[in-house]
C-alpha cells in the first residue's frame, strides 16, 4: 500500500530542521497517472471502496476529512495546526482507537498546540506536500487514511496499528502551494517553469525550519523569518512528544534520515551529519527501503545512487 518514503524526526526538538527532502513512488512525475496505475495494481485498495483515482485538492480534501471524522467519530478526529499564507487551513487528521474518550475542544490556540494524550499511545506523523507540487504524497496520506479506517476491525494489522498507537497524518503543510501547482508538470521550480514548490509567498518550507547548528538557540532566533506554515508545524512538534515521523516528498527515491544540517558544512562534498540516534535512524531506514519493491535498489530515479536505498540527510 504505502510506497512513499519516510525521513525521520524521532527527536524533533533537536532536530530543529524539521525533515529533508525525501521522495516518493512517483519518482519525478505528479502525473496523476502514476496514481491512477495503482488502482489496477492495489486490489486491497479497490476492495476497501477507496478511490484512487483522482488528486484531492483544498476543498475535495477539507470535506473528505469532514467526512471521514463524523463516519468513525470513535478512530478519526479533525484538527487544524493553523492557517496557510492564503488563508487555508493546515488539516491533519487523528487516528487512533478512544478518540471518542477525549473531550471534544478547540484546537489549541497560541504557543501551546499540545493537544490531550491517548494513555500510553506513541504517537506518530506524516507530514507531505510541503512542497506543494509534490503530490503524490499528499494522495498517498489521504489514502492511507481511508485505508486504515475502512479496514479497521477487518484486518489484524490495521487494528492492531489503529489499537495501540496514536497517529496523526497531514496531507499538506502547503496548501497553497498545491493549489497553485499544475497537474502533469514536474518542473520543481519556478525558474525550471513550474509553480506551487515554496508557499504563497515565495518561500521554500523546506528550508525555513531553524538550522540547530548555525542559529541562535534564543526564542527570538528560533522565530525570526519563519513562515506561518513553519511556525504552526514548529509549535505542533514542540509541543506534542511525538516519537516517530515521516515526511513526504517527490524527486528522488529513497530514505533519508537526520540529520539534514551539519556542524562543519562543506562547499566542496556533502559531509556526514549523525544524529545523536544514528543507529536506530540508519535501522528504520533501512527497514523501510528493503520493504519497498524498488527502493532498496538505490538507483530508481535518473541520477540517484544510494547504497541500500537510504541516506543521511546532510550527507545527501
Ligand atoms: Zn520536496
Amino acid at each position: 500500500m504505502l510506497f512513499s518514503v519516510p525521513t525521520f524526526d524521532v527527536v524533533p526538538v533537536v532536530a530543529t530542521k524539521l525533515l529533508t527532502l525525501v521522495c516518493t513512488l512517483a519518482v519525478i512525475s505528479n502525473d496523476i497517472q502514476h496514481v491512477r496505475g495503482l488502482q489496477e495494481v492495489d486490489p486491497v485498495a479497490s476492495a476497501a471502496g477507496i478511490d484512487l483515482s483522482n488528486y484531492h485538492n483544498y476543498t475535495a480534501l477539507q470535506s473528505l476529512f469532514r467526512q471521514l471524522s463524523e463516519d468513525y467519530p470513535g478512530l478519526a478526529r479533525l484538527h487544524s495546526i493553523g492557517k496557510s499564507v492564503q488563508g487555508r487551513e493546515l488539516y491533519v487528521l487523528r487516528i487512533s482507537s478512544g478518540l471518542d474518550a477525549i473531550k471534544e475542544e478547540a484546537n489549541p490556540v497560541g504557543d501551546d498546540q499540545r493537544y490531550p494524550l491517548l494513555d500510553g499511545k506513541p504517537m506518530f506523523k506524516y507530514v507531505a506536500n510541503m512542497h506543494g507540487n509534490e503530490a503524490v504524497g499528499r494522495a498517498l496520506v489521504v489514502f492511507l487514511a481511508q485505508y486504515l479506517l475502512k479496514q479497521y476491525g477487518r484486518e489484524e494489522r490495521v487494528t492492531r496499528l489503529v489499537n495501540t498507537t496514536d497517529l496523526w497524518l497531514m496531507p499538506s503543510l502547503n496548501p497553497d502551494g498545491f493549489e497553485a501547482a499544475t497537474e502533469g508538470h514536474c518542473y520543481m521550480t519556478a525558474a525550471d517553469g513550474g509553480s506551487g514548490r515554496p508557499n504563497a509567498n515565495g518561500r521554500d518550507l523546506n528550508r525555513n525550519f531553524p538550522d540547530q547548528f548555525h542559529d541562535g538557540h534564543d526564542r527570538e532566533s528560533l522565530l525570526r523569518g519563519r513562515e506561518p506554515e513553519t511556525l504552526a508545524a514548529m509549535k505542533w512538534i514542540v509541543s506534542n512528544p511525538f516519537v516517530l515521523s515521516g515526511n513526504l516528498h517527490g524527486g528522488s527515491v529513497v530514505a533519508s534520515y537526520p540529520f539534514d544540517d551539519s556542524a562543519h558544512p562543506s562547499r566542496w562534498r556533502s559531509v556526514y551529519s549523525a544524529a545523536p540516534d544514528d543507529e536506530m535512524f540508519r535501522a528504520l531506514a533501512t527497514t523501510y527501503a528493503s520493504n519497498h519493491e524498488t527502493m532498496k535498489t538505490g538507483h530508481v530515479c535518473h541520477g540517484d545512487s544510494f547504497a541500500n536505498g537510504i541516506t543521511n540527510g546532510a550527507k545527501w
